[in-house]
């Protein structure tokens, strides 16, 4: 059936449906970015708390400002807002259809979206904008010259950006006497919270410094570690929900079966009671974002280089790869889990024995070109901190020095079999140029100051990185891998 609250008893047949009616609902959230992971994350735990009867007043309105959203929005209005999320683990697959979102406010009526965030009943703005989208550098220092940001300082009421929006939103609450909202950040960035917070404050100083003041004394932005396996969309996915669950979905999310939420308990204007539905708050998060973006995105940062290198296209198959399965292993264990600060409750080495088990899980098909795009945001916060983090502690980098090099090597444009690599990277042009003058003279590739940052100053860094990128050249992707494995690279 094609998915709509019409043919929700139709689609029960075969999948989970919500056990509240849309009537039920009523806005509580506003979320800017509803891609794949929201609806994977968020919305299910929210999902999963609504079907308990709880909290029917945090419903989502979602809101977005790329032209990406507008269709998103117009696919997701044809279904109500309906989703259709396929968990798959090695044993197990299901289908649920989640209904926590009501609305998509249309992208680029600025008025409508500024309304909203005014609106008394919202009480929380969360977002899942990716790594890029918050304008900061290598160091994650707020960017506030980035020319979108400025021209949201300069025009103030007529924002274009996410912060910008979200500045304008608690300046007509605070003009109107209302409690400001939570700003809540889903995105894999370190200190998410503390980010965000610098992004609006930032962005509000350049207009009303006086204004600034007030956001960073009374908003809170919560930090928190967010986790579940999301691959993007394609045909494959429409025709599995279609032919498996007969569910025609525009856009369904598949995902694992894992999932995991910490964060801040930080919520003054209120929020929904999500430990019901298996979030941890604590009271400090970076133990376990520390953890998680280290071990997890840092991990998926190293493999996706040399896999993309033997032409592999799916994650589970890299890790079936025993070269790449044993470089993963090699790194984590003698490099980035030992500058990892102990956490709460948790063994590291279980952890990464789940990450290993989770990477290999075949069905949810997540591909190596999703690992690999944007690695311009992704190095910096997920490889260099941990090299930067060794350096200073005066230990080696071998294995880390090698993934900045396969990154390199990558950028390059062909696999080592000579196919064309398709990059998906804002700074694509400028990498893959570096990179090809980086055959002969591998520091052309480190003059990127706001991606290498320091780490690019250390001698120790330059050696490793210069001489792991030229035995790629000379012997090749499995070769190198083998070097590094014998302790000979
Ligand atoms: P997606 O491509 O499905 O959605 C990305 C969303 O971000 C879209 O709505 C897009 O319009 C918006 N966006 C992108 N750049 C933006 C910008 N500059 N300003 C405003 N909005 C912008 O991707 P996804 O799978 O939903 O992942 C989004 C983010 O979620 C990731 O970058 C990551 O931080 C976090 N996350 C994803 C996963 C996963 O497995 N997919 C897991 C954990 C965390």
């Amino acid at each position: 059936c094609k998915l709509s609250l019409a043919t929700l008893d139709e689609a029960r047949k075969t999948a989970a449906v919500p056990a509240y009616s849309r009537a039920d609902l009523s806005a509580g959230i506003v979320h800017f970015g509803v891609g794949n992971f929201h609806r994977a994350h968020q919305a299910v735990y929210l999902d999963d708390l609504f079907n308990t009867g709880a909290d029917h007043d945090f419903a989502i309105i979602g809101a977005g400002v790329l032209p990406s959203d507008a269709v998103m929005r117009e696919k997701l209005a044809a279904q109500d807002f309906l989703t259709t999320v396929v968990e798959q683990d090695n044993n197990r697959t299901g289908a649920r259809v989640t209904g926590p979102m009501i609305d998509i406010l249309t992208v680029g009526d600025t008025k409508a979206i500024i309304d909203t965030l005014a609106d008394p009943k919202i009480r929380i703005v969360s977002m899942t904008i990716t790594e890029g989208g918050y304008f900061i550098d290598a160091s994650g220092s707020f960017n506030p010259q980035h020319p979108a940001i400025a021209e949201d300082g300069r025009h103030p009421s007529s924002p274009k950006t996410v912060f910008g929006l979200i500045v304008a939103g608690l300046k007509a609450r605070r003009d109107k006497g209302l409690q400001p909202f939570t700003v809540m950040s889903c995105d894999n960035i370190p200190h998410n919270g503390k980010v965000t917070k610098n992004a609006v404050v930032g962005l509000a100083a350049l207009s009303d410094p006086a204004f600034a003041n007030w956001i960073g004394e009374n908003v809170a932005f919560p930090n928190s570690m967010v986790d579940r396996i999301t691959p993007a969309t394609g045909e494959r996915e429409r025709n599995i929900a279609r032919d498996d669950f007969g569910i025609e979905d525009n856009w369904p999310v598949f995902c694992e079966e894992f999932k995991q939420w910490v964060m801040e308990d930080n919520f003054p204007a209120g929020r929904p009671a999500l430990e019901k539905a298996g979030v941890q708050f604590v009271k400090d998060v970076a133990p376990y974002e520390h953890m998680k973006i280290r071990i997890l995105n840092g991990g998926h940062a190293a493999i996706a280089y040399p896999a993309a290198l033997l032409d592999i296209h799916f994650v589970h198959e890299a890790m079936e790869h025993p070269l790449i399965r044993a470089f993963l292993a090699k790194l984590e264990n003698e490099e980035i889990i030992p500058v990892i600060p102990p956490v709460p409750d948790t063994n590291l080495a279980d952890y990464f024995a789940l990450i290993e088990r989770r990477f290999l899980n075949p069905k949810i098909g997540d591909t190596i070109p999703r690992l690999a795009q944007d690695g311009s945001n992704r190095q910096p916060k997920f490889i260099l901190p941990s090299t930067a983090d060794r350096l200073a502690r005066g230990e080696d980098i071998v294995g880390l020095s090698l993934v900045s090099a396969l990154w390199c090597r990558y950028f390059q444009g062909t696999s080592d079999s000579g196919k064309e690599i398709a990059f998906n990277d804002a700074s694509a042009e400028r990498l893959h140029a570096a990179a090809i003058k980086a055959k002969d003279d591998p520091m052309a590739f480190l003059v990127f100051d706001d991606i290498f940052g320091e780490v690019a100053e250390s001698e120790l860094f330059r050696k490793r990185f210069a001489h792991a990128l030229k035995t790629l050249w000379q012997d090749g992707t499995v070769k190198t891998l083998k070097l590094y494995l014998d302790d000979k690279l």
